[in-house]
């Protein structure tokens, strides 16, 4: 009988130990998405988990007026999680406190503790943070043509700073880069040439989610672009694209010329301007205090064989095949002519790229910067500087290219830009030199 009852204590003690009924973990409580500021307008993400199930929950705000519940619950329903989005309280914005406690309580509907169940409080201190960051636009070029470039210079100001971009057309975040004194940015702008109109935005936010904007004043000025419908010949089909057909896998086992030519023009080209686009998109982040950019002239008595922007559309016996933009300024003199840099920087990359063949990429610093297709022979190395006025290349005919020529391109964070304005002395000082100039006498305040 002893036994019996002695297994029934032992039994019962198990059973409550083991029980879900009895579990002993406390509840949960987390502070989601939460640096330790807020803002009193977002609101809070607070969640509350329990192996049993939450009975009743409650949060409290403890400021200099006292405290607050800014919710308090008792769950007809128990329930194992609960996504709690908590509003400032009314009046929030009258509050002056630089720091507030958020009190979380919850208890769950276990029998442990002698039936009272599991209970979790957790206090979280606030900064308090309702400024949005200041940004204003110090100086910037007047205008921005299609397919070109544009500088701006500003300032932004916030005692919690998050992050600084540009947005730009598609949500394209152009990167800024620290200028001359504390507080002051800078940036190069593009038009992407297929966009049919432009707008920048400059964006601030700080850690407890205030968001600062400004919008960038330019000017936009239309600029158009050719449009070519290109033929495309058995001969070119089966000499330069059968012949390239052989260099790249995603030709491999492609009989069929159309396929072929479809294939490199499109998913070959997207591959290679990914590549591009990766080496060009990186922005330096050290304080910068000048940017002086030299006239570009890549090519001596240069002829232009192909323009940038073109839209070229390809047909094959009057039928629509394909399309590409070309992206960069065809330069031509004579076969292997060397190629030198005006302006000085570092190699990014040096390699061959698909359709680009022989290639380097050149920093020029705030994200500008010159590409160098088709070479036939390179003198830099990725990773290596560039002196100013140092020959770098010769032309030649690697990749796709009929004839011994340069593809010059000029890409600013990423996006190719026209490089007749960088080849242009007087654009660049009106543009580019003059803006910075005048925006460090701003700066200075004279
Ligand atoms: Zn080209």
């Amino acid at each position: 009988m002893t036994l019996f009852i002695m297994l029934l204590i032992v039994g019962g003690g198990l059973y409550v130990y083991f029980s879900s009924t009895f579990e002993r973990n406390k509840p949960v409580i987390t502070l989601e998405h939460n640096n330790g500021y807020w803002n009193f307008k977002k609101p809070l993400h607070i969640k509350i988990e329990d192996d049993s199930a939450v009975k009743s929950y409650k949060v409290i705000m403890k400021n200099s007026n006292g405290d607050t519940t800014l919710v308090y619950e008792q769950l007809l329903i128990p329930e194992k999680n609960i996504d709690l989005n908590i509003k400032p309280p009314r009046g929030s914005y009258s509050i002056k406190d630089k720091e507030i406690k958020i009190i979380v309580q919850a208890q769950d509907v276990s029998k442990w503790n002698f039936l009272n169940g599991n209970a979790s409080a957790v206090e979280y201190k606030l900064v308090i943070d309702k400024k949005r960051p200041q940004v204003s636009i110090v100086n910037n070029s007047y205008k921005i043509s299609r397919g070109g470039s544009a500088i701006v210079i500003f300032k932004v100001q916030d005692d919690n700073l998050e992050d600084i971009y540009i947005e730009g057309n598609h949500g394209k975040h152009f990167l800024a880069e620290p200028f001359y004194k504390e507080g002051f940015y800078i940036a190069l702008l593009a038009w992407p040439v297929q966009d049919n109109s432009f707008k920048a935005t400059v964006v601030a936010t700080d850690v407890a989610g205030n968001i600062g904007k400004a919008y960038v004043p330019l000017y936009l000025k239309e600029k158009q672009y050719r449009l070519s419908k290109i033929k495309l010949s058995d001969k070119f089909l089966k000499g330069k694209i059968a012949d390239l057909a052989e260099d790249f896998e995603e030709t491999q086992g492609v009989e069929n010329s159309i396929e072929q030519f479809k294939i490199i023009n499109e998913d070959v080209r997207a591959k290679n301007e990914a590549l591009i686009h990766k080496y060009t998109s990186v922005v330096p982040q050290e304080m910068i205090s000048r940017f002086k950019i030299k006239k570009m002239y890549p090519l001596k008595n240069a002829q232009v064989v192909a323009r940038f922007g073109d839209h070229r559309k390809y047909y094959y016996h009057g039928e629509f095949i394909s399309e590409a933009y070309h992206l960069g300024l065809d330069l031509a003199s004579h076969a292997m002519a060397p190629i030198k840099s005006q302006n000085g920087g570092k190699v990014v990359f040096a390699d061959y790229n698909g359709l680009y063949g022989n290639m380097p990429i050149i920093s020029h610093g705030l994200g500008l910067y010159t590409l160098y297709g088709h070479c036939s022979s390179l003198d830099v190395s990725e990773g290596s500087d560039v002196v100013a006025n140092s020959k770098i290349a010769n032309t030649g005919k690697t990749g796709y290219a009929m004839g011994d020529h340069l593809h010059f391109g000029v890409l600013v964070q990423g996006i190719e830009v026209r490089p007749q304005e960088w080849m242009d002395k007087k654009w660049i000082k009106l543009n580019i030199n003059d803006i910075i100039k005048s925006a460090k006498k701003i700066i200075n305040g004279k």
